[in-house]
């Protein structure tokens, strides 16, 4: 079973490695974190996940279960002074969330338990040198792809959009395996204030000194990338992912991220009244608040296509209207009524059980912002997708979706936003509407694009299974850090 440990890592004469892994506060890093740290606890590792009190609620049951099914894993919830948290459990934390509290705690706690690695979050900015100078060797997480990475690197060396004369003027990325083109309004770190631009900086001292990098991704979905990207860092980039794979029961699925805002059968049994591959799933990530007057469009444009959809308005902006009330009654009345009772949408307000909801075999696109977890899920369900990026490097994924691996339509979506300060209408119904056609059609086109993204399904699932590279990755490092300690031991 998917539990069993491989009998390559148990060694019955020495204790199990020691793993730790300290994922960010918020959603997008949580979540893959939390999902890594069960991945080499089902090779074998001693996993630990680090967290603080408030924080662990929104994943301690699936923990527990491994556990229960004999997993080596644990949560250890820093204590924190005065009891204070960080942010919300409601996924608000971002990139700029300060964690700094958490530095003598977590310090301390290395210093007692001396790991044999520690897997961390570069938003935790401190944190490289609280871990240092504990002298633990590190493994650094920034959540992004290998294509990700490449895009962003060359874009620095090479600088293209210097050379064009204005912000939708789209210029090619040079040195890539592929002619990534680009524009500089879909870029947040150029002549953008600086809070945007933080998001793709690198973190300072985070790379330097660590011992490898960890990566949600698979060898067989970006190898050109992966390679360059190993050879430019000179460090081991470790690949294990799809790390969402590793959720194979329906409770780890339903309650992935948080608890979901809808009974999860309500939903299946929609699904199961609905053809093979004609559902679309339309889902802007844990973060995404759109305006009113977007959700409108995206209602309209959806309504307009035709096609059956489940369509998942997280957090809504609000706005505040003219008499100072606050607007978030969204769609027209007589729009989601009419919605409803054709039972053509079935709309989702709060959290979704993802994972689910795209393995349903009656779902058969997804509408993505493209962010890098979303990207792999899609990837692994082996969906095709409307990309719809907003924002951090969803820009730089919508091209490896659409442009590299050929398995999706973008939407339109031309200008970079930061999730904190703007909110506007990018995006219209008819853009939606064709996108979703052209996708969800019976053309050639994307006959073509469903068997692509089809066969990668096949291939993400094999990579995590016995043998697949990302197994042997995850394998390959517990062995390395057994034999870093072993030679340690005898030093
Ligand atoms: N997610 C979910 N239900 C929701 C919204 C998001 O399960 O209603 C999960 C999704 O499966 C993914 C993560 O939250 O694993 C979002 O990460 P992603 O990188 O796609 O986007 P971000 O939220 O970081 O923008």
């Amino acid at each position: 079973s998917s539990k069993s440990i491989p009998s390559a890592t148990m060694d019955l004469n020495s204790p199990p490695v020691e793993m730790f892994f300290f994922p960010f506060v918020g959603g997008g890093h949580q979540i893959p974190m939390i999902d890594i740290a069960r991945v080499f606890a089902s090779h074998g590792a001693k996993a630990t996940v680090i967290t603080t009190p408030k924080h662990s609620l929104s994943f301690q049951t699936s923990i527990h279960r491994d556990q229960e099914s004999g997993l080596p894993i644990s949560i250890h919830a820093l204590e924190l002074s005065d009891n204070v948290d960080i942010a919300d459990t409601d996924m608000s934390a971002n990139a700029h969330t300060d964690t700094s509290m958490l530095h003598e705690p977590l310090q301390n706690l290395l210093l007692e338990r001396k790991p044999d690695c520690i897997v961390h979050d570069v938003f935790h900015r401190w944190s490289a040198d609280a871990i240092d100078s504990a002298g633990i060797p590190r493994i650094t997480f920034n959540g992004n792809g290998c294509f990700a990475h490449c895009v962003r690197e060359n874009m620095e060396r090479y600088k293209p959009h210097e050379k064009v004369t204005s912000d939708l003027e789209p210029f090619i990325v040079p040195g890539l395996p592929d002619g990534i083109e680009l524009t500089t309004s879909q870029l947040p770190f150029l002549g953008r204030p600086p809070n945007g631009g933080g998001l793709h900086k690198r973190m300072p001292g985070s790379d330097e000194k660590s011992f490898g990098v960890m990566v949600n991704s698979f060898y067989e979905l970006e190898t050109a990338y992966v390679d360059s990207f190993r050879n430019e860092i000179g460090k081991r980039a470790w690949l294990v992912g799809p790390v969402s794979l590793c959720n194979r029961n329906v409770e780890d699925k339903a309650e992935r991220g948080q608890k979901t805002s809808v009974n999860e059968q309500t939903i299946l049994s929609w699904l199961d009244s609905k053809e093979l591959d004609s559902v679309l799933y339309v889902s802007f990530g844990s973060l995404a608040r759109l305006a009113p007057e977007q959700i409108l469009e995206i209602a309209h444009g959806l309504e307009a296509s035709n096609h059956p959809f489940i369509w998942v308005i997280g957090k809504i902006l609000k706005s505040t209207g003219q008499n100072g009330e606050s607007k978030e009654n969204l769609l027209p009345s007589g729009l989601e009524d009419r919605i409803k009772e054709s039972r053509r949408g079935l709309i989702i307000r709060g959290w979704a059980p993802q994972l689910l909801i795209l393995e349903h075999p009656a779902v058969g696109g997804f509408v993505t912002h493209c962010g890098w977890n979303s990207t792999l899920e899609g990837v692994s369900a082996g969906l095709p997708m409307v990309t719809w990026p907003i924002t951090a490097e969803q820009f730089t994924n919508e091209k490896l979706i659409t442009d590299v691996l050929k398995i999706g339509v973008k939407v339109g979506s031309m200008h970079w936003m930061s999730p904190r300060t703007e909110s506007w209408v990018s995006v219209g119904r008819d853009r939606v509407e064709a996108a979703v056609k052209r996708l969800m059609g019976s053309g050639e086109e994307a006959a073509e694009m469903r068997r692509r993204a089809e066969k990668l399904g096949v291939k993400a699932k094999i990579a995590v299974e016995e043998g697949g590279s990302s197994c042997k990755n995850a394998d390959a490092l517990i062995q390395e850090l057994k034999s870093r300690r072993q030679s340690r031991d005898f030093a």
